[in-house]
């Protein structure tokens, strides 16, 4: 579990918008579920043969009640959609939620006890058009917050029944193999066959290789919906890879299913950067309508990772830095004047010397600095310092705070905001 300092707070909060940005550009609305749940939920959603049940939820139990910390976001915006009955009241609901989930796994690089997550959920759309659009989204998501090298992997599962039938295809492929297999695998092949494709144990990938695929046991509908995905997918320009072995460690998926992964050396083993797919049967599978549904989480640490996105360090963009006593209160004024200006400004209260207030406005990236000392009090003038442009003027007050105001609003705007150049004398 990381503590995020302020140092690094700037990227978390410029992707978290990036993210914002981008789900309400596609009509996704935000949904804030608790970080805390029925133990239940997550076993019934996630499935008791999984990896995230078996191994890795931070589960306790609170005088009767049996609770969980979210390992996923899924579950949760599930339940809460049943719980308030919401596909009575609109007929396709998206949303979007960010926040931290909880895994009791090894920790590594890009694999953490708490992360945060990104996600979306569309519930009540049934065809692969949306399932398209989020994959596109996502793609232009990662692009905008320069995330490189992304790849998209897609693949289907099928319904309810052509997993059924494929589970049993490969018990038989791998039934006379299993003393090859790992011992992980072993028990997986009474719980859970098809966790065995995903498996990174060299032994077990080998026993793999000549399997079955899922492909072959796909119904016309299972297949039609693939084709569509396809189909969307390249209407929309967006590269994807078809992997028959993608499955992931969840078990509520049906049809669709992708993956997202980028900036392999960065990232190296954990370079899946979003997870995602179709889970038309979850909801009913939790006691609520049948209502088809398709949703994605992406780990927000490893974007952070991944990104190359640099964020401008400046805390502030003006200091006010009074010298002696007296100068305290007009400093403290004249700063409250910038900010009611939209300018970021901190004032010096230490009382210190002018180099050690210069350092500091130095170290917090201010480019303006705003001198005012008992004789600038007598004759209502500052000294403007431009550390950007090295010069410094002295003018009255209300002139500085205008000259400080429209350098800043300028350069926010990406206008030169430099002080014109002296004239020259000619002779
Ligand atoms: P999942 O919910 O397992 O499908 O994971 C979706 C995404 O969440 C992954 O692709 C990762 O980017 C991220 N993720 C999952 N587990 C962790 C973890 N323990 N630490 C950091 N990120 C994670």
């Amino acid at each position: 579990m990381n503590d995020v300092l302020p140092d690094e707070i700037g990227r978390w909060q410029r992707l978290e918008k990036a993210y914002a940005r981008a789900m309400s550009l596609h009509g996704f609305r935000e949904v804030r579920t608790p970080y805390v749940e029925p133990t239940g939920l997550f076993k019934r959603a996630i499935g008791e043969t999984t990896d995230v049940v078996e191994k890795e939820m931070y589960s306790f139990r609170h005088h009767d009640d049996e609770l969980t910390l979210r390992p996923e976001g899924t579950a949760g915006a599930a339940r809460a959609y049943i719980e308030h009955g919401v596909q009575a009241k609109e007929t396709v609901s998206r949303w979007w939620y960010q926040g931290p989930m909880f895994r009791a796994e090894r920790p590594q690089r890009g694999r953490y006890r708490q992360f945060s997550q990104l996600g979306a959920e569309i519930f009540g759309e049934p065809g692969p058009g949306c399932d398209a659009e989020m994959i596109g989204m996502l793609v232009g998501f990662l692009g905008e917050v320069r995330v490189p090298g992304v790849e998209v992997f897609v693949n289907s599962l099928g319904g309810p029944k052509t997993r059924e039938l494929y589970r049993d295809a490969l018990k038989q492929h791998l039934t006379p193999r299993v003393g090859m297999l790992s011992e992980d695998s072993r028990r997986r092949l009474e719980t859970n066959p098809l966790r065995i494709l995903d498996s990174k144990n060299p032994a077990d990938q080998e026993q793999v290789k000549d399997a079955p695929t899922l492909h072959e046991f796909l119904s016309d509908e299972d297949r039609a919906h693939f084709d569509g995905l396809r189909r969307h997918l390249d209407a929309l320009g967006t590269p994807y890879t078809v992997d028959p072995k993608l499955v992931r460690g969840l078990d509520y998926y049906t049809r669709t299913l992708f993956e997202i992964k980028g900036a392999h050396e960065k990232l190296g083993a954990g370079s899946t950067l979003v997870g995602g797919g179709r889970y038309d049967f979850l909801l009913a599978d939790l006691g609520g309508p049948q209502v088809p549904a398709v949703g994605f989480a992406a780990g927000l640490e490893r974007l952070l990772i991944a990104s190359e996105l640099e964020v401008p360090a400046a805390v502030v963009d003006a200091f006010v830095a009074p010298l002696g006593e007296a100068a305290i209160g007009a400093a403290l004024v004249v700063a409250r004047d910038l900010r009611r200006h939209g300018i970021r400004c901190e004032v010096d209260t230490r009382g210190t010397s002018l180099k050690s207030q210069l350092r500091r406005a130095n170290t917090l990236g201010s480019r303006m600095v705003l001198i005012l000392g008992d004789a600038e009090l007598a004759e209502d003038v500052i000294q403007v310092k431009d550390l950007e442009a090295h010069t410094q003027e002295r003018m009255p007050r209300a002139q500085a705070l205008r000259v400080v105001v429209d350098r800043l609003i300028a350069a926010s705007r990406g206008v030169d905001s430099r002080p014109p150049e002296p004239l020259k004398e000619t002779s």
